[in-house]
């Protein structure tokens, strides 16, 4: 499952990983905290390495 730490996230721009997922899974209100819908998300991880805060994370 693919989790958004919000104490990693500064929540101050939009998310840059949200144009790299390959499914459209990322979505974010504003510049709030990012949300993952898990029912579309493959896992592939490519938001992860994409997020310059490291923020996103496998668990
Ligand atoms: S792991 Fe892949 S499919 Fe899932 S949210 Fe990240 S980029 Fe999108």
């Amino acid at each position: 499952m693919i989790t958004i730490d919000k104490n990693r996230c500064p929540q101050n721009h939009r998310c840059p990983s949200i144009k790299v997922c390959p499914v459209g899974a990322i979505s974010q209100e504003g510049f709030g905290l990012p949300v993952v819908n898990q029912e579309i998300c493959v896992e592939c991880g490519k938001c992860i390495k994409f997020c310059p805060m490291r923020a996103i994370q496998k668990s």
